[in-house]
């Protein structure tokens, strides 16, 4: 990756502190970016008289935004780079960074991958299935295989998103997508999503029963895995920084949800389980942790609530509780669970142990609205 080739569009934030003559910003960096933290500050004083902090914790999205304890430090504003605005309240006046990479690949490598998933998608669509007349056996069997899964398609459009900093180019693809055949929808999510064709690893909420597959423009494969996990779409995946084009492998989802599979099933005579809530602002799901302690005390079981700004196993592992149940961002338990001794179930996943929720519904993708 050409770290040089991202541009951090410094001014609208450089033009505020001079407004409000703030003498005193945090900066929150995203990890990958870290390494160029300190030119940024420098950048800032430089042109301003504030003086920057850094704030060095780990920050993976802006749900984890710079709050109250920077306020009682005497930080008058907050500026967070390489994320959007979300729909939530930190209490701090936060200016948003914009990052972009002007990596431009060609589309020709993805072309034969968007081509095999676009029949996929239309034959899923020729077929109607009747999930009320599904044995327990075929849902289980559903369950496991995330493309099959039931989806309520009306059309096999190409669903064309992205990461935060390549989406600048998302309607310039979705016009060379549509040169090559393909019939593209761009799509718009939630309040917790700023731009179309966004997508975060706690949230597809863009999709819609008219896209039948995926193009994700961005490299790893976090976002990737979530979209699959809550669409049960073939998605394809083209990496602005090296060019290179590949599918999110059918096996790599299956992989993933006999796991879930495995770690509901080890639960099934659970009695107690830790509640995870996350302290950080974007993560605070308390009512839906207290509404997992009711459930479990209905059920005769037995669940304890703990608040954590961050969560990890040497905080958790050693209270006596049988699982725990984790509300605070979601992809700690899909992507982190093999680092805990005890199951992390998801609130979808508890329900599944209790009885509330069936197979037949397929697995259904801890979502923050
Ligand atoms: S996936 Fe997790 S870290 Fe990323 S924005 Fe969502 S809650 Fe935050």
């Amino acid at each position: 990756m050409d770290m040089n080739r991202h541009e951090f569009e410094l001014d609208d934030l450089i033009e505020r502190i001079k407004d409000n003559d703030n003498r005193l910003v945090a900066l929150q960096v995203p990890e990958g970016l870290k390494m160029q933290a300190l030119e940024m500050m420098d950048a800032i004083e430089e042109d301003t008289s504030a003086r920057i902090i850094l704030a060095a914790d780990p920050c993976y999205g802006a749900c984890d935004l710079v709050h109250d304890k920077m306020q009682r430090m005497g930080v008058e504003l907050v500026a967070h780079m390489g994320h959007s605005q979300m729909n939530i309240d930190s209490g701090m006046p936060t200016e948003f960074i914009n990052v972009t990479y002007d990596g431009d690949p060609a589309i020709d490598p993805v072309l034969p991958i968007l081509s095999a998933h676009r029949e996929i998608a239309q034959k899923r669509l020729s077929e109607s299935l009747n999930e009320s007349e599904m044995s327990e056996e075929e849902a289980q069997e559903r369950f496991m295989d995330a493309v099959g899964r039931v989806s309520p398609l009306k059309g096999a459009k190409l669903g064309l998103v992205g990461s935060i900093q390549h989406l600048h180019l998302i309607f310039d693809y979705k016009e060379r997508l549509e040169s090559a055949g393909f019939e593209v929808e761009v799509p718009v999510g939630g309040a917790r999503l700023s731009f179309p064709g966004q997508v975060l690893g706690c949230n597809y909420s863009g999709d819609s029963d008219e896209i039948g597959h995926y193009l994700f423009l961005g490299s790893g494969d976090f976002h990737p895995i979530g979209l699959v996990l809550h669409t049960g779409k073939p998605l394809a995946m083209l990496d602005p920084y090296t060019g290179g084009a590949e599918e999110m492998s059918f096996q790599r989802i299956e992989g993933i949800l006999r796991q879930r599979f495995g770690l509901i099933m080890s639960c099934d005579q659970a009695k107690t389980f830790g509640i995870l809530i996350g302290e950080k602002p974007g993560q605070m799901r308390r009512n839906l942790a207290l509404r997992m302690k009711r459930k479990l005390e209905k059920h005769g079981r037995k669940g304890y609530l703990l608040a954590l700004e961050h969560v990890g196993p040497e905080l958790i592992d050693f209270y006596p509780v049988d699982a725990f149940v984790n509300t605070a961002c979601p992809r700690i338990a899909i992507d982190d669970s093999v680092r805990y001794a005890k199951p992390l179930l998801t609130p979808f996943e508890l329900e599944v142990v209790l009885g509330d929720k069936k197979w037949e519904t397929g697995y259904k993708f801890d979502e923050i609205p």
